[in-house]
């Protein structure tokens, strides 16, 4: 039985940690967004993640981590998902209709956070995939922009379509009745495509290294002292970037003892 219809969440048994699905967007075959309602208890900071989940056939949960796509001020809280069509979870979650109920822990842990980064002028998203989640998060987060003069937002995909989520976030914070004013020419947005072609292409290392993303946006070249960076991808891609964040004379930093830049999962393993 794959019909998440009729899982005892989707029947209307309340769960423990049980919220209600208000919205779903299907952005490509294998992306879509979604919101649920947020419990009352839940306090988080802007680019933590907590554990989402639904009851298997048996009744019992399958969780996983995600990255809350929503800020800290709103009143719901959306997801930005993969969907892997033998994923024990997402091979069921990608059919959640609006009603439905998902199993949400209120948990939030994270390091993609301000408090781990030592103040500084610039601050960069770097970002694969559904590694954009946190920073739809940050990105609509007021302190982003009161403790940054510059925000630049680097996302990278192989196919254009994949990049849709992210482009029309961007678009709709100028228009945000409470940080669109805020956003307005700080908010640098550079997405790029490494299989199909497209205005900007390549990887974010490569941008980095060849210094051509400092070239097209007019911007120098990273530093420690005015730099700093979060990190969200697979974990190749989280290892290259260090490397070159680290040729810029940045140091990774945490919750503890904040430093350049942190870096979080987007997922465990090589991806799909
Ligand atoms: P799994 O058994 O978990 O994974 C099956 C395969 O798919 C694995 O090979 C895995 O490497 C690959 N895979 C899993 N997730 C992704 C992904 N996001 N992109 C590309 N390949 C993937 N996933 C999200 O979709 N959105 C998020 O915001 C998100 N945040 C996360 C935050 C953290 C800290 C971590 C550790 C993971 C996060 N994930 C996120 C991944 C998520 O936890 C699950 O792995 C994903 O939902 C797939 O679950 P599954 O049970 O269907 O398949």
């Amino acid at each position: 039985m794959n019909d998440v219809s009729q899982t005892p969440a989707a029947a209307g048994k309340i769960l423990p940690d049980a919220q209600t699905v208000t919205f779903v967007k299907h952005w490509t075959d294998t992306l879509f967004s979604f919101r649920v309602t947020r419990p009352r208890s839940l306090r988080f900071r802007s680019g933590e993640f907590v554990m989402i989940g639904l009851l298997d056939d048996n009744g019992k949960p399958i969780q996983r981590a995600y990255s809350i796509a929503s800020p800290a001020w709103d009143e719901e809280l959306e997801f930005y998902s993969i969907k892997v069509q033998d994923g024990p979870l997402t091979s069921r979650l990608q059919h959640i209709q609006v009603g439905e109920q998902i199993i949400l822990r209120p948990k939030p842990v994270g390091t993609l956070v301000h408090d781990a980064l030592l103040p500084g002028k610039r601050i960069w998203f770097l970002a694969t995939g559904t590694g954009i989640a946190p920073f739809a998060s940050l990105m609509r987060e007021p302190e982003t922009y009161e403790k940054y003069d510059q925000v630049i937002m680097m996302h990278t995909c192989r196919q254009v379509g994949e990049l849709e989520y992210g482009r029309q976030l961007v678009e709709s914070l100028k228009d945000d009745p409470l940080i669109g004013e805020m956003v307005e020419g700080k908010l640098l947005y550079y997405p790029t495509t490494t299989r199909e072609d497209f205005h900007h292409m390549g990887r974010i290392t490569d941008n980095l290294s060849s210094g051509k993303v400092f070239t097209d946006l007019g911007l120098d070249p990273m530093c420690a002292e005015n730099d700093r960076a979060m990190v969200c991808g697979s974990l190749a891609f989280n290892k290259d970037v260090m490397a070159v964040l680290e040729s810029f004379g940045l140091r990774e930093g945490a919750n503890s003892e904040p430093r350049e830049y942190v870096v979080e999962k987007a997922f465990v393993g090589d991806g799909v």
